[in-house]
């Protein structure tokens, strides 16, 4: 139900600008284990992990989804891979890991707020399914 009142059709309203189940997290009206922030990011546990580490990185501004980014966000977006980086790093993550960001459908993205996937703790295969 969480899924389907974060994700579910919030992609096709007007520029996705409906509140996600990530906008409440930022808010602290859902729990999260947050692992870091600052004034333009979130950094929180996947509540469903997919690997031994498994954190989210998101903009505290709601952009949808990557492939609705623009040449503003280049700032942004940089911040985003060098707290994902920096995370995995005191996460313990030596040996490597994965970033992911799944954009629409074909993408498999279920929460329409632009968040970044971090994997690890084991060793991970490729493809991907
Ligand atoms: P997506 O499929 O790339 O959109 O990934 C969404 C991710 O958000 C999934 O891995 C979910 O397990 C995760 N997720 C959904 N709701 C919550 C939550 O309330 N807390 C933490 N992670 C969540």
């Amino acid at each position: 139900a969480r899924r389907a009142a974060a994700g579910g059709g919030g992609e096709e309203d007007a520029g996705g600008q409906q509140p996600t189940i990530f906008s409440k997290i930022i808010a602290r009206s859902v729990p999260a284990t947050i692992l870091y922030e600052d004034d333009k990011c979130l950094v929180f546990r996947d509540v469903a992990p997919q690997a031994p580490v498994h954190f989210l990185v998101i903009p505290k501004r709601p952009i949808p989804r990557i492939s609705r980014v623009g040449p503003g966000d280049t700032e942004l977006l940089g911040h985003l891979l060098v707290v994902a980086a920096r995370t995995a790093q005191v996460e313990g993550l030596a040996d490597g890991y994965r970033l992911v960001i799944n954009d629409g459908k074909h993408g498999a993205q279920s929460v329409y707020h632009l968040h970044l996937h971090v994997l690890g703790g084991r060793q991970l295969g490729w493809p991907p399914g």
